[in-house]
């Protein structure tokens, strides 16, 4: 039955659109971020016109057959029968007058920085922090940028203008002609049918930031923590944006044992000298074992790439993210994230070669920009910030339940991470799994959302991920 059918997908296609499981081309289109997830399909279809995808969706809809919409793999997408690429679609323009950006739904967002760069030098678009991170995955469930605090999230309504997409029946239209269309597709999780492009706000912005990574050995732990909490309280300068992770694996090291050091990640718009101040970072360089890996000025695009040394993890381990919001950073904040990573090592040492922690700092503005809880279906309304958390091992010798073992984890980290008292019982929508209460994640929104689902896909074809219609997120959704 299901070959028949792919045969019959096969023969609306052209060669170049097909992929078989043979092809050199099928690993880089069809290997999930997590090993966990990879069904190895027979068949990957790469439309490369709006005429044959809408032949293809309408076909996949209609069939019999399990499929997955795929762009990057990063959110480790599988499926049983075929992959849907969106890789041939990249179109891109620049309208300095009207300062938007029309882009095809196959990049990532290494590739627009380029593009940005070569087309429309001193603008910049609210886009991902990895350049290895697809465009329309990261803009259907979110989305967080270096220039989020003072923006927005990539798929609030000031910074994604459009979405064009095609519908199960074939139909293709930009979203807003639907306005709820277009509202379900802010953070809510895809599943309404296949994007093919988007419509960006251009922002002028300065093309060189100061960006930076520092590194010291874990007796710093605790005096990193401190000051690190000190500058959440104090500083609301939206150019300014850090993470603090975990060294090890995180950043490309050898494992480093339970106790692992720490690095700090900086983005200071304002240029080195102001970076290099105490109205910037200047606190971070005074930490005890300060080492300075790299740090200088540079392009948007050279920050962003800076992270392109674990495109490598991609297909290499089974792993999984999860991402509490912390409502306040206290004085323990990183002790006890740290804690809970070592923790995690504890129960299973093979965690070391691809775990993280990560906390993502954010200024007021990265979740509140949007004006309110309805204006986007994921509603992010207050600050927060993203306690970004990876466990990742190799598949050889890891026990037969270690997904179990991750997921349980994950559930102890808010509360543990948090303290019990403050945790908010809130997750960032992009990293979610099976545990989520879909019904705690969207709120007053929901119903809503649940209605659009049915409205655009009575028969739930589009199910990876976060399945409305079911309530629940798929485990196949790993990352
Ligand atoms: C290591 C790592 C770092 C990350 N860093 C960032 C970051 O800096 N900022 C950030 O915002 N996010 C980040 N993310 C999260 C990322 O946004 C999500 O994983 C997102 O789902 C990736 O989208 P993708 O298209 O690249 O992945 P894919 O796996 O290709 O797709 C993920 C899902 O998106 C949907 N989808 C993708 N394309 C389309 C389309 N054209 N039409 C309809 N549905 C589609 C599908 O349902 C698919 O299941 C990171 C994730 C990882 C693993």
């Amino acid at each position: 039955m299901a070959s028949k059918q792919l045969d019959e997908l096969r023969s609306l296609l052209s060669d170049p659109e097909i992929i078989e499981r043979d092809s050199p081309r099928y690993s880089e289109q069809a290997t999930p971020w997590s090993l966990w997830a990879d069904q190895r399909p027979p068949l990957v279809v790469q439309p490369t016109s709006l005429g044959s995808m809408f032949k293809v969706v309408k076909f996949l809809y209609d069939s019999d057959l399990d499929f997955a919409i795929r762009n990057t793999g990063t959110g480790s997408v599988s499926a049983k029968n075929v992959i849907l690429s969106t890789h041939g679609f990249k179109d891109f323009s620049f309208d300095k007058e009207s300062k938007t950006v029309t882009l095809g739904s196959g990049y990532d967002w290494g590739a627009v920085d380029k593009l940005m760069e070569e087309h429309a030098p001193g603008y910049q678009v609210v886009g991902a922090r990895c350049s290895w991170v697809g465009v329309s995955g990261s803009s259907l469930v979110g989305g967080l940028s270096w220039l989020s605090h003072e923006y927005g999230m990539i798929s609030d309504p000031q910074n994604l203008l459009e979405m064009q997409i095609v519908l199960r029946d074939g139909r293709v239209l930009w979203a807003s002609e639907e306005p709820d269309l277009m509202w379900a597709l802010r953070g809510g999780g895809g599943n309404f049918g296949v994007v093919t492009a988007l419509k960006l706000r251009a922002r002028p912005y300065p093309t060189i930031v100061f960006a930076g990574i520092v590194l010291f050995p874990y007796s710093s732990l605790e005096e990193m923590s401190k000051v690190v909490s000190k500058m959440a309280a104090r500083t609301a300068d939206p150019r300014l944006a850090m993470h603090v992770v975990n060294r090890g694996a995180a950043f490309g090291e050898a494992p480093q044992g339970a106790k692992p050091g720490v690095a700090v990640m900086m983005w200071d718009a304002h240029g080195e000298a102001h970076a290099r101040s105490d109205d910037g970072f200047g606190w971070v360089f005074k930490v005890s074992d300060c080492h300075e890996l790299q740090a200088g000025e540079m392009s948007v695009r050279e920050v962003n790439a800076l992270a392109e040394s674990f495109r490598h993890w991609q297909g290499r381990n089974q792993f999984w993210l999860c991402a509490p919001l912390l409502a306040e950073i206290d004085d323990e904040t990183l002790v006890r994230a740290w804690k809970w990573w070592e923790d995690a090592i504890n129960l299973f040492e093979g965690f070391q070669v691809g775990s993280t922690v990560l906390l993502e700092f954010m200024q007021e503005g990265a979740m509140t920009s949007s004006g309110g809880r309805d204006k986007t279906a994921w509603p992010h309304y207050q600050r927060r910030h993203v306690m970004q958390l990876g466990l990742g091992c190799r598949p050889e010798g890891a026990p037969d339940n270690i997904r179990e073992v991750a997921m349980k984890q994950f559930q102890k980290a808010g509360p543990q991470i948090a303290g019990a008292d403050k945790d908010t019982k809130e997750f960032h929508a992009g990293f979610l799994h099976e545990f989520n209460d879909l019904r705690d994640i969207y709120g007053e929104n929901f119903d809503k959302l649940k209605k659009l689902k049915k409205r655009y896909d009575p028969n739930n074809k589009f199910n990876k991920g976060v399945n409305l219609a079911d309530e629940k997120v798929t485990a196949e959704m790993t990352a």
